[in-house]
C-alpha cells in the first residue's frame, strides 16, 4: 500500500508550532508581525486564495492587511500600493495575488516589492540568492515540497528526480532546491519529446504541469515518490496533475490533491513571513 503525503496534518501541527514561536515573542512585548496582501480586480479564484492566506495568517497572529485594487487600475496604481507597505515598518511580508488584470506590467510590480519583504519570493533578488546559494526568502511552493519529504524521510541525495514544469513559481525553484540537496535533477517542460520515457527514471518524480491529470501509469518507475502540485476545479472537486487512479498501484508514496501540496504553500508563506519578521526585529533565527 503506498504512502500518502498528508500535507494537511503537516501544515496544521506547523502552523500550531509558529502560532507558539509568535505567542512567545508577543508576550515578550514584541509587535505582531504583519502581512500585506494586494488583490487587483476581481477575478472569483484569486479572492478566494486572498481570504484564506489572511484567515490563516491571523489563526497564528500574524496581523494581514490588505489592499483591494479595482479591476481598471493602472501599474502606477499597484506600484504607489506596494510602495507604502514596503515603507511601513508594521509589514514584514508584501505578497501580490498573481494574475493581475492585463493591462498591469507584473514583471514591474514585482521588482518593486522589497526583497527583505518578498514573502512569495519571486523577486530577482530571491531567485537569484536562490540560485548562488544564499540566505533569502524562498518561493511558498518549492519549499513546501522539500518540508513534505523531508518530514517523511523521504531520501534525496544520489537519487533521481524529474520536475515537471519549469516556472519561476515551482519548476525552477524546486529544482534548484532538490540539487542543493544533492539529487540528480532533470527538468522536462512543454518542449520535451517522449516525457513520459524521462519521468519513468524518477525516484522523485514532481509534477507542477498545469494540466488535470497528465501522469499516468506511464509515467512511473514502480515505488517511485510523487508529489502532485497541480490545482484544477472538476465536476467533483479539484483534480491535480497526476491521475491518482491510475497511478496508485505503482507509486511508493504519494501527495494527495487536495490536502498535500496545497497546505504546505500557505504554511511557507506564513513561515517566510515569520523570518522576515524575526530579520526585521533582529532575532535569531
Ligand atoms: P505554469 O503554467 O506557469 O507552468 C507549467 C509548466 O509546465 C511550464 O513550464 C510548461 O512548460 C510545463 N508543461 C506544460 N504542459 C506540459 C506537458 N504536457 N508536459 C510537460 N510539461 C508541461 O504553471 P505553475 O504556476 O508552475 O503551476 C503548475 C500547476 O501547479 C498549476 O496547476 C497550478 O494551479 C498549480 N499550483 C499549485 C500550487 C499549490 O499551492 N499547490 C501553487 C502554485 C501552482
Amino acid at each position: 500500500e503506498p504512502m500518502l503525503l498528508n500535507g494537511q496534518r503537516l501544515a496544521a501541527e506547523m502552523r500550531g508550532q509558529l502560532a507558539a514561536q509568535i505567542a512567545r515573542v508577543r508576550a515578550q512585548g514584541y509587535r505582531a508581525p504583519g502581512l500585506a496582501v494586494i488583490l487587483v480586480g476581481d477575478d472569483p479564484a484569486s479572492a478566494i486564495y486572498v481570504r484564506n492566506k489572511k484567515r490563516a495568517a491571523q489563526e497564528i497572529g500574524i496581523e494581514p492587511v490588505d489592499a483591494v485594487l479595482p479591476q481598471g487600475s493602472t501599474t502606477e496604481d499597484v506600484l504607489r500600493v506596494v510602495d507604502q507597505f514596503n515603507q511601513d515598518p508594521a509589514i514584514d511580508g508584501i505578497l501580490v495575488q498573481m494574475p493581475l488584470p492585463p493591462q498591469i506590467e507584473t514583471e514591474t510590480v514585482l521588482a518593486r516589492v522589497r526583497p527583505d519583504k518578498d514573502v512569495d519570493g519571486l523577486t530577482v533578488t530571491n531567485l537569484g540568492r536562490l540560485t548562488a546559494g544564499e540566505e533569502g526568502l524562498v518561493p511558498c511552493t518549492p519549499k513546501g515540497i522539500l518540508r513534505l519529504l523531508e518530514a517523511y524521510d523521504i531520501a534525496l541525495a544520489g537519487r533521481r528526480a524529474v520536475v515537471v514544469g519549469r516556472s519561476r513559481l515551482v519548476g525552477l525553484p524546486v529544482a534548484l532546491l532538490l540539487m542543493q540537496r544533492q539529487a540528480t535533477v532533470t527538468v522536462i517542460h512543454s518542449r520535451t519529446p517522449e516525457p513520459e520515457t524521462i519521468a519513468r527514471q524518477a525516484d522523485i518524480l514532481v509534477v507542477a504541469a498545469g494540466k488535470p491529470h497528465l501522469v499516468t501509469e506511464d509515467w512511473i518507475k514502480p515505488g517511485a515518490v510523487v508529489i502532485d502540485v497541480g490545482i484544477h476545479r472538476g465536476d467533483h472537486g479539484l483534480l491535480g496533475d497526476v491521475d491518482r487512479e491510475r497511478v496508485w498501484s505503482r507509486v511508493g508514496a504519494l501527495s494527495p490533491v487536495p490536502g498535500g501540496v496545497g497546505p504546505m504553500t500557505i504554511l511557507e508563506l506564513l513561515d517566510n513571513t515569520w523570518t522576515a519578521y524575526r530579520r526585521h526585529e533582529g532575532l535569531s533565527e
